[in-house]
């Protein structure tokens, strides 16, 4: 696996996909800067070699060209973080950024327009590929967040630098944090899985059966779990049609040694609403006209029982309707265990989906071992796929 320190960047131009699709405000002032920040280190690095960075990236969805979604919005930002001065190339390809690359001086730095200002960037077109290739001496693929597309800034350029690409900082961050907890975690490993649906998150169970030691499995998967085991789960959220599928990951669970902790109360809600009337109730028992939208206080015991005793933790997904302060509780304990027990030395993975949402809205960030900054590329990863991005590195 290629990183930035088998090379050497003096009087190197760097070709970097970094991942700017930051949210911007009305004035188009970047409202989190997490991002930018997180593509600090990559940056540096190859500017304190002696080399030079050409920073290209997507921003939005944007139908051809649009103003709002112009990257120029974005450099005042861009340049504070830094602390460099940072040009601005109108267009990601064509004379004009091939000029301004090509004079870049060592320890400059030009940014490219919006790369899906092209439909050719999406499509993974393969002669806009190669005309982005020429604006550096080295590929650099430092964005998780798209890595898992086969898009040309993502992919198909690292065609054109055989030898020459290599993932960056950040990348190869999260690279490092999925292999530890996928490959070689300390034992015992613990895989949270929470969210809304089991539809949405079979193949990672699938997955992680066979690399973890117990999973906990919470939020509204939770009642297909349940009814599927002949519980009465009142009108709480359920996929009937996934049960069987539910009752075979509990048989492939206990041929694979993996132990199941699944709530055993919850706190009902007699309406989805942040007002609702509530009460705690046994999760098989649940009175019809009431839902479980979090879990109750035994289970929040046990989770932080399990969670204690780990040493290795990947969470994904809320353990209950969090959006809604009533019923965000579970899910604010759970995060608090798993921050007693990163203290203690285990390493914890957050990521994928909502997981990141929750995490930054109750300050955990900096309480876990790492937060992954891809939603969809951490879920793919999850579920056992190698990302387009990173086998077009590793090629
Ligand atoms: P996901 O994107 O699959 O991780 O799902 C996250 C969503 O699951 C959040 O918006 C939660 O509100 C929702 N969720 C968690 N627990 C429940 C529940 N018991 N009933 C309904 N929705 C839930």
């Amino acid at each position: 696996m290629k990183t930035l320190n088998d090379f050497n960047f003096k009087n190197k131009r760097a070709l970097i996909r970094v991942d700017f699709n930051v949210p911007l405000n009305d004035k188009f002032e970047v409202t989190d800067t997490t991002r930018i920040v997180s593509a600090k280190p990559t940056i540096i690095k190859i500017l304190e070699d002696g080399g030079s960075c050409v920073l290209m990236s997507h921003l939005g969805r944007p139908k051809g060209v649009q103003d709002e979604y112009s990257l120029k919005h974005i450099v005042d930002a861009v340049e504070e973080i830094i602390e460099v001065e940072v040009k601005f190339a109108p267009n990601c390809i064509g004379e004009e950024a091939e000029e301004a690359a090509k004079n870049l001086k060592p320890g400059e730095i030009l940014l490219l327009e919006n790369l899906r200002f092209h439909e050719e960037e999406k499509k993974g077109d393969k002669d806009f590929a190669e005309q982005l290739s020429k604006l550096g001496d080295i590929y650099v693929n430092d964005a998780f967040g798209t890595a898992h597309r086969a898009h040309a800034s993502t992919t198909i350029v690292a065609q054109f630098f055989t030898e020459n690409k290599c993932f960056g900082n950040l990348l190869a961050k999260e690279i490092d944090s999925i292999k530890k907890v996928m490959e070689t975690g300390e034992k015992p490993v613990l895989a949270i899985l929470g969210g809304a649906k089991v539809s949405s998150k079979i193949t990672i169970i699938e997955n992680i059966l066979d690399k973890v030691d117990h999973l906990i499995i919470g939020g509204g998967m939770t009642y297909t779990f349940i009814k599927a085991q002949g519980g009465k789960i009142g009108d709480s959220i359920c996929e009937d049609d996934k049960m069987d599928l539910a009752l075979d990951i509990l048989k492939q669970a206990k041929e694979k040694n993996v132990q199941i902790h699944l709530p055993v109360d919850v706190l009902a809600a007699d309406a989805f609403s942040n007002d609702a009337n509530t009460q705690v109730v046994d999760v098989s028992n649940i009175p019809d006209g009431w839902q479980g939208l979090d879990c109750g206080p035994r289970s929040k015991a046990n989770f932080d029982e399990v969670v204690n005793e780990s040493k290795t933790i990947l969470w994904n997904g809320p353990l209950g309707v969090f959006e809604m302060e009533n019923f965000a509780s579970g899910t604010i304990e759970l995060g608090n265990s798993i921050a007693e027990a990163t203290k203690k030395g285990a390493f914890s993975l957050v990521g994928g989906g909502d997981s990141v949402a929750a995490v930054k809205q109750f300050g955990f960030q900096d309480k876990v071992s790492y937060v992954s900054t891809g939603g969809g590329a951490m879920l793919e990863s999850l579920e056992g796929k190698t990302l387009p991005g990173i086998a077009a590195i590793l090629e």
